[in-house]
């Protein structure tokens, strides 16, 4: 994906690809990973594209606490609250960064691992 062309992200807020939403408002989406690595597995997403949680964080920290905001509210609507749920940003290639529009994957639903692998 070049910098000129929309990100996978967008491509879902147009209607291009399809996408299962759990969430929308003006400001962020939520979707249903195509490849769940747990039960409950969901991209929590700005609809501003920023590169990686870096960015985001340095230029709209108030965006990025409401990804954390969305995410605790999809946790709960999801039954994972309570029994527990990891939140996690891949920033860049070493960590697997595969979309670069900025995501946060919340994970729950099962007991997850270490988180180093
Ligand atoms: P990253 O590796 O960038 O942190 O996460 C990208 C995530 O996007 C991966 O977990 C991958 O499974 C997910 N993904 C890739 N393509 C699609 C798609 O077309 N639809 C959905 N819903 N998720 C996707």
């Amino acid at each position: 994906m070049s910098e000129g062309e929309p990100s996978l992200f967008e491509r879902m807020m147009s209607g291009e690809i399809p996408a299962d939403f759990v969430h929308h408002d003006e400001r962020t989406i939520a979707v249903r990973d195509i490849n769940p690595q747990a039960p409950v597995h969901v991209l929590v997403v700005p609809r501003k594209r920023y590169r990686n949680a870096a960015e985001l964080a340095g230029d709209d920290p108030e965006l990025l606490a409401e990804l954390f905001r969305v995410a605790a509210d999809i946790a709960e609507r999801e039954g994972v609250a309570e029994s527990g749920y990891r939140l996690l940003f891949n920033t860049n290639e070493d960590a697997g960064q595969t979309v670069f529009h900025v995501h946060l994957h919340l994970l729950g639903g099962r007991q997850l691992g270490a988180l180093a692998q």
